[in-house]
């Protein structure tokens, strides 16, 4: 279970779905934002160490720290050949992010779904 948000701009109306949440314990998604270009993105990871998950493999060590804690690059400013580090955000954070259309700090975040 897990929430659909909409980040909409009231500037430019530019929309955005991100998926959130999750709930399984085996599976957590994180939001990145590149403080350069303001790109955003979510990112799931999934412990396959954890029984519950449908790929358990107890042959296989919990690297789940690791892969939350890995450095994620901005594929945007990838494309422009500078590497930018991206920030792990809370959704609660987006509203104070600025438009990565326009620029402008005009996002607005509702739920619109739910998914499971
Ligand atoms: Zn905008
Ligand atoms: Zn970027």
């Amino acid at each position: 279970m897990g929430q659909i948000l909409e980040i909409k701009c009231h500037n430019c109306s530019e929309i955005k779905h991100i998926s959130v949440g999750g709930g399984m314990e085996f599976s957590i998604t994180k939001i990145y934002h590149c403080p350069i270009c303001e790109f955003l993105k979510t990112q799931e990871f999934y412990d396959y160490s954890n029984p519950f998950n449908a790929y358990y493999d107890e042959n296989k060590p919990s690297n789940m720290q690791d892969l939350l804690n890995a450095k994620q690059m901005c594929p945007k400013c990838k494309l422009e050949k500078k590497d930018t580090v991206l920030n792990a955000i809370h959704e609660n954070d987006i509203e104070s992010l600025k438009c990565y259309q326009c620029k402008k700090k005009e996002l607005k975040i509702s739920i619109v779904g739910h998914w499971d």
